[in-house]
């Protein structure tokens, strides 16, 4: 089957100016050469530490920014190249939630005005169906109806990050990215605002892009996990495959990091530490991109990019220990085909 989306070497780039004259010294490279499809239904979590570029992915893939360069489809359309008049045509397909619901919301604005705003831009309906659509938002997030003409200040973070979903919902999008959610929020409710997301996509059929730094929410979410360094993707992989075996370098550290949740499970994984910094995006490592701090780098890391293969079945990972020669990999790809 076709994915809902296609995201196929998706490059954002942007300039840095500097000296006298403000001339172009350089390129900070956000995200840097990524592929990843999302089928439809399922979630894909988008995982990786801070600055490395997971939040640039996903206003990308909304063409929230435009493209540096790369392909991007959406439900058989081209948002890469697409132009005003066609982008906002696609919006009701898309939307998005935010990290941060109390700055996305007008403070001065009741939250009725808030959930009806995108109905007023997009949708032909009379005051009166406006309304009730309205209603019927708010009872799907799980809003009390009654406080239709409160302002956004006036209820907890969790429930302004319904009024967040709600309004994201309202024009019966297909695919949402979720730009860390709950990272705003408490942690008593996390769980609460999670657990509404995914009822809502099995209600609705909905399809996410679920953006995070925390690993243990991520496996608690998502259908397949894509893990991000320093603009690119190390590795992506069933949910079960990456947590219980990870195996690019980058994935097998930040997941040594995360405590084993099941206290009956006695081996713990041993930590790896890593040693250094995340290096600069202006200014990324000759070869593979995690060479500097890599527990297993060898002299090929450091001259050789490793290309981003399917190494398995449904894996995908960006790591010369796992490189399979060109012929035996198109060979791998004909034999699941
Ligand atoms: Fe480490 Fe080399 Fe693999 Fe990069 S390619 S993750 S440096 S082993
Ligand atoms: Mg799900």
């Amino acid at each position: 089957t076709e994915p809902l989306v296609r995201v196929q070497n998706l490059k954002m780039h942007f300039p840095i100016y500097g000296g006298l004259l403000q001339r172009k010294v350089g390129d900070v490279k956000a995200v840097d050469g990524i592929s990843f499809d999302i089928y439809e239904g399922e979630t894909l979590g988008l995982v990786g530490e801070s600055g490395c570029g997971k939040s640039t992915v996903g206003r990308a893939v909304l063409r929230l920014y435009d493209i540096t360069d790369g392909a991007i489809r959406i439900d058989g359309d081209d948002i890469a190249t697409a132009d005003a008049g066609k982008l906002r045509s696609m919006r009701p397909l898309m939307q998005m939630i935010f990290q941060d619901p109390q700055a996305s919301l007008n403070p001065r604005m009741t939250v009725a005005d808030i959930i009806a705003e995108p109905l007023r831009e997009h949708v032909k309906m009379s005051k009166i169906e406006r309304e009730d659509r309205v209603l019927e938002l708010m009872d799907q997030v799980g809003l009390n109806k009654e406080f239709a003409n409160r302002y956004p200040h006036e209820f907890s973070g969790g429930q302004r990050q319904r009024i967040g979903i709600a309004r994201a919902l309202a024009l019966n999008p297909k695919f949402i990215v979720c730009d860390e959610p709950i990272a705003a929020l408490d942690v008593s409710i996390q769980a609460q605002v999670v657990n509404l997301l995914e009822e809502l996509q099995d209600r609705l059929g909905l399809t996410y892009l679920f953006i995070s730094h925390d690993l243990s929410m991520v496996r608690h979410i998502a259908d397949r996990v894509a893990v991000m360094y320093l603009g690119q993707i190390a590795e992506l992989a069933p949910r079960a495959e990456l947590y219980e075996a990870p195996l690019h370098p980058y994935t097998q550290a930040l997941l040594s990091a995360v405590p084993e949740p099941d206290p009956n499970i006695e081996e713990q994984v041993e930590r790896i530490i890593l040693t250094g910094d995340v290096p600069s995006p202006s200014n990324p490592p000759q070869g593979c991109n995690f060479c500097t701090r890599c527990p297993q780098v060898m002299e090929i890391c450091k001259t050789v990019e490793p290309q981003f293969q399917e190494v398995q079945p449904g894996r995908f990972v960006a790591c010369h220990l796992h490189q399979i020669a060109e012929n035996a990999a198109s060979e791998a790809h004909k034999s699941i085909q």
